[in-house]
């Protein structure tokens, strides 16, 4: 990864980026940088991309699904429909490509990002393919509409989206109450574990291949030797655990589902996010080098459990060797660590005052106070930063707010220490709460 790009990318702002582009000019991701960190316009500078005959999708930018098209004799075949507004983009990039009639919309899962252009392709005949936990799944996103509202807004830092810093007392609830009262997306075929789906002369056979979600579903077209794995496999580690929030997302699911599609032999695959993989041997040294990479760290976070070493530990701890790095622009090993841990073990660290109401913080008023008071707090944070412990500083920052709520001086360390971060983030997710934390503390200062 190139750290000069990153400066740049992160003085520009993820929110910045966000301005539209002319149509002709080609805005992809700076070199070297994975397609998570692409934070340009998702409706600007689409093209379709043909891998083979009868096989052509739209990549998607900026945190937007692909939109993926498998032609058959009794019409296309979508797979994927992008986030709004990229989706509309893809729809209508498409139709002029001439994909006017759809038999069959399949949703790799029910994440956002991958549904936003479902209504489109209905409306152009597709009849809508899931597999069965995708409604379950829906409810539980529906019923934590307002949490993953401002959740989603801090973490993507989309351009007309308010983070949660930026929100109006009761936006949150609004945007609840906006996805509550819109229309569930019922699918017309849901299956359990596998289903054969005949479409004029073509065959697809869709796989439950649980991983980033429950529902999430793998296509496999045997004719074209191409399966569509969705975000089960992407140009970075997964991100196992989301900072936005999310229930456990199991390695081993990753696992055996990446030795399903593995197992198919496939000649293609084109992920829901990032270009096609083509080519047996390429396929099969991506897919393998991904999965021993979520194999080494489940088997390394369960020996660091078993051996009584505590979270935080295995987190600086666990790195992977070089022969299995995927990169960590998306997921975090570091976050999946944690995740694993917790999926296993639950939030109970071992501590016993964690076993009352009363949290750290309820003492953090005492911790300021015998510190001499919060301007203690925030020379302490400053030296820290600039010694290069930037974490240390924030921690020392957040201190600091608890104990003196509102307090400038911490308020000023806490701006530097966040700018300190942004300079040196390397991950889309980070840099997203990053750039939100920023803008809270620097409206405190207002
Ligand atoms: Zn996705």
């Amino acid at each position: 990864m190139v750290r000069t790009s990153l400066v740049a990318l992160a003085a520009i702002g993820l929110a910045a980026c966000e301005t539209s582009a002319p149509a002709t000019a080609q805005q992809p991701p700076a070199p070297g940088l994975p397609s998570s960190m692409d934070t340009s316009d998702p409706t600007a500078n689409l093209s379709v991309t043909r891998v083979v005959p009868g096989l052509r999708y739209v990549l998607g930018r900026n945190v937007s699904s692909n939109t993926i098209v498998v032609d058959t004799s009794a019409g296309a075949v979508i797979i994927d429909t992008s986030r709004p507004p990229a989706s509309r983009a893809h729809f209508e990039l498409l139709q002029k490509d001439g994909v006017t009639k759809a038999a069959y919309v399949i949703l790799t899962h029910g994440h956002g990002d991958h549904t936003g252009g479902v209504q489109l392709w209905k409306g152009a005949g597709g009849k809508v393919v899931t597999q069965e936990n995708f409604t379950e799944f829906l409810q539980y996103q529906r019923m934590l509409a307002g949490f993953f509202a401002s959740r989603n807004g801090a973490q993507f830092q989309f351009a007309g989206s308010q983070g949660a810093a930026a929100a109006q007392p009761g936006a949150a609830v609004r945007a609840q109450q906006a996805q509550l009262n819109a229309p569930a997306l019922v699918p017309d075929v849901t299956f359990g574990d596998h289903l054969s789906l005949d479409v004029g002369d073509t065959r697809f056979e869709l796989y439950s291949t649980p991983g980033e979600t429950p529902d999430h579903l793998t296509v496999w077209v045997p004719k074209l030797k191409a399966a569509f794995i969705g975000d089960n496999f992407y140009e970075s580690f997964p991100n196992m655990y989301t900072l936005r929030g999310t229930r456990p997302r199991w390695p081993l699911d990753y696992i055996r589902s990446l030795e399903k599609v593995m197992a198919l032999e496939p000649e293609i695959v084109v992920p829901s996010h990032g270009p096609a993989i083509v080519g047996k041997a390429e396929v099969q040294r991506q897919l393998k080098k991904m999965h021993d990479a979520i194999v080494y760290v489940h088997d390394a976070v369960l020996a660091g459990m078993n051996s009584g070493k505590d979270v935080h530990q295995l987190m600086a701890e666990i790195k992977l060797p070089p022969e299995l790095d995927v990169g960590e622009g998306y997921g975090k090993i570091s976050w999946s660590v944690r995740g694993i841990y917790d999926g296993y073990a639950g939030w109970f660290n071992g501590d016993p005052a964690e076993m009352f109401p009363q949290g750290r913080s309820s003492v953090s008023a005492s911790v300021v106070k015998l510190a001499g008071g919060p301007k203690k707090i925030a020379d302490e944070a400053m030296r820290l930063l600039g010694q290069g412990k930037h974490v240390e500083a924030l921690h020392m920052t957040s201190i600091g707010l608890e104990g003196a709520p509102g307090d400038k001086d911490v308020l000023r360390a806490r701006v530097a220490a966040f700018e300190a971060l942004v300079k040196v983030s390397s991950n889309r997710n980070e840099l997203g709460w990053l750039q939100e934390g920023l803008t809270k503390a620097k409206a405190g200062l207002n």
